[in-house]
Parts: structure tokens; C-alpha cells; sequence
């Protein structure tokens, strides 16, 4: 993408202008969900000047991070900071608490949908049950029904964009679940603690959400068993840095930390390379790289050490085989249990595509390492003016704010932001035929930092790093309003002081 952004954007605005401004004019866009993505893609559209709709089956906005309707156990990711966990241009206010809430949040989207005008482009309680293109017009036809009407209608868009989440669907091990005669729920349904008052109850996955229901039930269960097959790296929510706790965010997320962290919490992608070994953060949760056969996986907490050493919970590594009345079989051993908890992650759905678009996209819900067979996670080929939003692994908001922008400016100036078609079947090509290597250890930032950086860059706004004030300061999405389409540099810099005057306060809150 680089490539085009030779001269600045206004230059291109100034030779694309006829064209830009008539079509941004009348046309119009359709955004699949009312989520973080959604909401990102739609403020996004609005400031192009395309004619928006946002369709969002639930009655309210936030999707998964809504505190009624979306996961219970999203509390989970309040371990991220307010400067991470906010839209590039709507900083959060400064009294705001360093660590928001899961309401805190949803009152946060709230304010940004009124601050940019949005609610009256959002249709609540609104179902999309098709998605089609004309191959003739290249338009997409919208099929939606409102519980008011109960009559399916339709409308033609000029562009889409799916935001409708990666973590839709509950996904299962593959085991005969119903040989199991105790109580079963998956951690998206997952309600809390008091369900399981004075139960055996089973723990299964070594994700986020295992060591959080872990960490959640074993106030009223009997007793609890985690089995987890991966080796886990616990990392508490905040870290020590220069004696002071950190929230993990400002900590990972950093453009050039490798000099200012104790050596075995070096991040960003070097970890990956680097292979370095956790033992002495946690040495009673053996972590051997070389041996593993299964990617360790950094999962958060702050009590689940203590519950393991006070044998409150029990980690059974042994791998599940199958379930047999209430009993859980595994290679060496059984465990009589009243209740299985899955924790074993989210997919997407498309039930609104046809399988020949979902065909076209690869989409293979079984799929371990579930990925889609799209450009960058947002295009393909031959799905033109269509954009996936959301749909990149530790999508945190400064990525899906990045994809949503990148959408809509591949809309209204495709030549700029978008590679040609051969282009994009040739990546597509290559990336189908490329050996995916096992990461040996997953982390929650993963790639967060290159991948925002790529993104960036291919929209140019894509901050000087050199500058002294950003290479201390976390990537933090408002640093990607300093410069390029729609900046908001006053605003910008008056966050990014913010962040670097908590960061340098001798005791964070
Ligand atoms: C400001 C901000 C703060 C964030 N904070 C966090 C955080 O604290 N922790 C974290 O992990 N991530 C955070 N994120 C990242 C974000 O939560 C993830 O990207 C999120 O998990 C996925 O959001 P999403 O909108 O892609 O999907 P979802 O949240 O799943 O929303 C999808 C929406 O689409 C709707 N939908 C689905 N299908 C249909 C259909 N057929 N018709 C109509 N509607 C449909 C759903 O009802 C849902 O509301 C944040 C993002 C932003 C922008």
C-alpha cells in the first residue's frame, strides 16, 4: 500500500476531488453491526460523506462489550487502560478512572454516538439475514427484518462492511458432548459463580476465559478442576515498571520498550524470536518452550497463582479424551464432576452470506486456526466494494479503529487504498500456499504493535516515531490522529500528554 502514499493525502483529495466528492455525496454504506467495530466504521463513513446505515440486531449498541447483552466475562478485559480502550479522536474525560468499567465503557459509546451524531444512522433490533452482490452493478443488496414489521426488507448499498465480531459463536472441543450427564455451559454464557454452589465443577480450555471463570468460582464451588493441555504464563494485571504498577497495556504496547523492561517481560515481536522463558515470573507454573507440544499461552490474573498454590484449583494437564456420564476420561486418569464449564474460544458467523461467498472467503467454522482467506483481514478480490471490520486476531480498538478508516477510504478512493484485483488474488495466493508456523507462545498482544504500525502505513497516518515524546509513549490509537486524513492533532497531542503524565506520575492510580 506504501506505495501510493507518496504525497500527502490532501494532494490526492485535490486530484481525486471531482470524482471523490460526487460519489461520497450519494453514496450509500451498510455496516452489519452496532459493536466497537461498527460503531468505528460508521463515525468513519459519516466524515467521508457517504449516506450511512448501521443494522444491529440487539437493542442497544456495544456488541460483546456491551454489559447486558455481550459476554459477562468481558469484565476480564478491564485489565486495559483508558488510553487503549478509547476511539483515536474521542478521548475519554480526564477524571475518567485509569481502568473504566464495563458500564463506564458502554457510556463511553454512548457519548461517542452522540458526540458524532450517529444514533439516528443505527437501526436497533434490526436483523440482516442476506448479503448479496450484483456482479453487474457491483451493489449489495441488504435483506433485513425488524421484530416491529416482522416483513423482510430490502435495500441496495453502494459498499458493506461486516462488523458483526470474530466471537460470535461458542466453540466446543471436539468431543460427544452429550455422553456427559452433568450440567454443560460455555464461558459466552457463562453467568457467574453462584450457579455452582458446592459443585465439582470441570474447567475446560487454557485461554483468557478459563483462568478468569477459574478465578470467579472457586468462592462457591466444591471444588474446581482446570483442565488445561497448553502451558500457561500468567502475568498479573498490572506490571512493575520502575516500581510502579503499569497496566499491561502501556507496558506491551509500545513501539521500542526492549531497553526499559526487566529482560523476561520483553515484548513486542522480538518474544517470538527471542524464546525467552517465564520460569522465574512463575516458576510453579512449569514452563518449558522447547518441549511443549502445545503453544503456551499468556492468560491474566491476579489471584489465579494464589488459588493453584492454596490448591483451591487443580490444573490437570492431562489431555481430555472423552466424556462418559459424569465423568471426564483423560489419557492417565478420571475426575468425577458435576459440571463442565468449555472455555474453549469464539468463532465468527455469517449466516447472512451465501455459500458461495462464504466459500470464496474460506470460511471454515471448525477450523482451529480460523482463519478467513482475506486481504489483510478486510478484502477480497472478488467481493468488491465489501469490507470485513473485527476480524483480526487481538482486533483491541486502535486495530479495528485503523480497519474501519482503511475501509472506507478503499471505498471512495479505491486507486489510492486499495491494491488492484491481481494484486490482491496474488497475496491471497501466496498467503493460501505459506506454511503457518505454530507460535510457541500465544500472548494477548500477539502483533498488536506491527500490525498497527502496517496498518497505519497503509493509510498514512502513520505517526514520526523518531519523535522523542512518541517513542516513550504506548501506541495508543490517538497517536494515529497526529497526521493524515481527518487528523485531529490538537486532540491527539493533548491525550498523548495525558498518557506520558500518568506514566510519569510516581504512583499510577
Ligand atoms: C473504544 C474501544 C474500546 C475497546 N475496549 C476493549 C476492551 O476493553 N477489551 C477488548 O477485548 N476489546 C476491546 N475493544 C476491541 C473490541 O472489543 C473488539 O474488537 C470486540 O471484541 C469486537 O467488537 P466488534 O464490534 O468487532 O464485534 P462485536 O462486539 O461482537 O459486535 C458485533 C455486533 O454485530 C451485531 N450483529 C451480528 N450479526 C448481526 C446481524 N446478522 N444483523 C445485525 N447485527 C448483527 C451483534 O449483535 C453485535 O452487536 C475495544 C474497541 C474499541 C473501539
Amino acid at each position: 500500500m506504501l506505495k501510493f502514499i507518496k504525497f500527502p493525502l490532501f494532494i490526492y483529495l485535490l486530484i481525486f476531488a471531482p470524482t471523490c466528492f460526487s460519489l461520497t455525496q450519494t453514496n450509500t454504506v451498510a455496516i452489519v453491526g452496532a459493536g466497537p467495530s461498527g460503531l468505528a466504521a460508521a463515525k468513519s463513513a459519516k466524515e467521508a460523506g457517504l449516506d450511512v446505515t448501521v443494522f444491529e440486531k440487539n437493542k442497544d449498541i456495544g456488541g460483546l462489550l456491551n454489559p447486558n447483552f455481550g459476554i459477562r466475562l468481558n469484565n476480564l478485559n478491564s485489565n486495559l487502560s483508558k488510553f487503549t480502550r478509547s476511539f483515536s479522536d474521542f478521548p475519554w474525560p480526564k477524571e475518567a478512572p485509569l481502568i473504566p468499567s464495563p458500564i463506564q465503557l458502554h457510556n463511553y459509546f454512548r457519548s461517542y454516538c452522540d458526540h458524532f451524531n450517529l444514533n439516528t444512522n443505527i437501526l436497533l433490533n434490526t436483523l440482516v439475514t442476506d448479503i448479496s452482490l450484483d456482479e453487474l452493478s457491483k451493489k449489495w443488496t441488504v435483506s433485513y427484518v425488524t421484530p416491529s414489521s416482522k416483513k423482510l426488507k430490502k435495500q441496495t448499498f453502494d459498499f458493506v462492511i461486516i462488523a458483526s465480531g470474530s466471537n460470535s459463536v461458542a466453540k466446543y472441543p471436539n468431543l460427544t458432548i452429550s455422553d456427559f450427564e452433568g450440567e454443560v455451559c460455555h464461558a459466552k454464557f457463562y453467568e457467574g459463580a453462584s450457579d455452582y454452589k458446592d459443585k465439582i465443577v470441570a474447567i475446560v480450555g487454557s485461554g483468557f476465559s478459563s483462568v478468569e471463570v477459574a478465578s470467579s468460582l472457586y468462592s462457591e464451588a466444591k471444588k474446581v478442576y482446570h483442565f488445561a493441555k497448553n502451558n500457561l504464563w500468567l502475568s498479573p494485571k498490572a506490571l512493575s515498571i520502575s516500581n510502579k504498577k503499569t497496566p499491561i497495556d502501556l507496558v506491551f504496547f509500545r513501539n521500542c520498550i526492549k531497553n526499559s523492561l526487566p529482560k523476561e517481560l520483553i515484548c513486542s515481536d522480538e518474544i517470538h524470536t527471542s524464546r525467552i522463558t517465564h520460569q522465574d515470573v512463575l516458576p510453579f507454573l512449569h514452563l518449558d518452550l522447547n518441549t511443549a507440544s502445545n503453544p503456551t499461552i499468556m492468560v491474566i490474573s491476579d489471584i489465579y497463582a494464589n488459588l493453584i498454590n492454596s490448591k483451591q484449583v487443580t490444573i490437570v494437564t492431562d489431555p481430555v479424551r472423552s466424556l462418559y456420564k459424569n465423568t471426564i476420561i483423560c489419557d492417565h486418569s478420571t475426575y468425577h464432576v458435576d459440571a463442565i464449564i468449555f472455555c474453549t474460544g469464539f468463532l465468527s458467523n455469517f449466516p447472512f452470506f451465501s455459500q458461495d461467498i462464504l466459500k470464496k472467503i474460506n470460511f471454515n467454522p471448525t477450523s482451529d486456526t480460523h482463519t478467513l482467506h482475506l486481504y489483510e483481514s478486510m478484502f477480497h478480490p472478488n467481493l468488491p466494494n465489501l469490507a470485513f471490520v473485527g476480524f483480526e486476531k487481538n482486533s483491541y480498538s486502535g486495530i479495528v479503529e485503523l480497519q474501519a478508516r482503511w475501509a472506507i477510504l478503499s471505498f471512495i478512493l479505491p486507486d489510492i487504498f486499495l491494491p488492484k484485483a491481481e494484486t490482491l488474488k496474488k497475496a491471497l495466493s501466496d498467503s493460501k500456499n505459506q506454511i503457518v508456523s505454530k507460535d510457541s507462545i500465544k500472548t494477548f498482544y500477539a502483533n498488536y504493535v506491527s500490525r498497527l504500525k502496517f496498518l497505519a502505513k497503509s493509510i498514512g497516518v502513520d505517526p514520526d516515531f523518531d519523535d522523542p515524546k512518541l517513542k516513550n509513549c504506548p501506541l495508543i490509537p490517538a497517536i494515529f490522529r497526529l497526521k493524515g486524513s481527518y487528523a485531529t492533532p490538537e486532540i491527539a497531542k493533548e491525550t498523548i500528554n495525558q498518557c506520558l503524565e500518568y506514566l510519569n506520575k510516581p504512583q499510577l492510580d
